[in-house]
């Protein structure tokens, strides 16, 4: 790990066609906000270039009319826990992180219980307890090649099913979980649940979506912008 901030490691397998969709899609939310950047700059004569996207966010999945991918915001997200290597206060610590999720997003998460499913598994989503979509666990640094090579300590991942995301996990280092403070940890668990809500990395250091790291142990403006539009206030509504 680089003493410069933590390294995650997520889904994304990127694909050039993938790029260029999110590419436009960053266009498209950079326009929306001129007119806030612009407020934003006559306010603060000695702003820094950052005044210009105060929204800084991006999504893991769009749909073709630009929307973004996400949950079925109708029913609850099931979450399963595999606890058997997890820190001291993890209970507290997920149940804060998972609440800050839901007032985000407007999207409702149920926990469904503990389960010994092996989180290594490829296929541990589909063995999970009734009622559980997601797996979410701490892995010792020896079992997750990830975390063995240090190219990360923790991923998640959404799997889209026609169209919504039905099923996740959530992986994260135990031994670096074991030994962070409680603001490191918070933060990066706050990031890996924003991945499995859909969010996708911004280059963005001052949001806590950075790719490299978040230097913000909470969801920032472009962050929590993000969040709002993958719940039922700005997306997908509840008839
Ligand atoms: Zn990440």
């Amino acid at each position: 790990m680089s003493a410069g901030g933590f390294r995650h490691h997520d889904v994304p397998v990127t694909s050039p066609r993938r790029r260029s969709r999110l590419r436009a899609a960053a266009l498209v939310v950079l326009a929306v906000e001129v007119p806030v950047a612009a407020a934003l700059l006559v306010a603060r004569t000695t702003s820094s270039a950052q005044a210009l996207e105060p929204g800084a966010h991006a999504f893991i999945q769009e749909h073709p009319d630009g929307t973004p991918v996400t949950w079925d915001p109708c029913s609850p997200i099931g979450y399963a826990v595999n606890w058997d290597h997890a820190p001291a206060g993890a209970l507290e610590l997920l149940t804060d992180a998972v609440d800050s999720v839901e007032d985000a997003t407007g999207l409702t998460f149920q926990a469904v219980g503990a389960t010994r499913v092996s989180p290594t598994s490829a296929s541990a989503v589909d063995v999970l307890p009734a009622g559980a979509e997601v797996l979410v666990s701490w892995v010792p640094t020896a079992d997750e090649q990830l975390y063995r090579d240090g190219e990360a300590l923790a991923w998640a991942r959404p799997v889209v099913t026609g169209g919504v995301y039905t099923r996740g996990q959530v992986s994260l280092d135990a031994d670096w979980f074991a030994a962070a403070s409680r603001e490191q940890a918070r933060g990066v668990l706050l990031h890996e649940l924003g991945h499995l809500v859909g969010l996708d990395h911004v280059d963005d250091p001052s949001q806590l979506m950075d790719a490299g790291g978040s230097r913000g142990r909470v969801y920032q403006q472009g962050d929590l912008e993000g969040l709002a539009e993958l719940g039922p206030r700005s997306g997908p509504r509840c008839s």
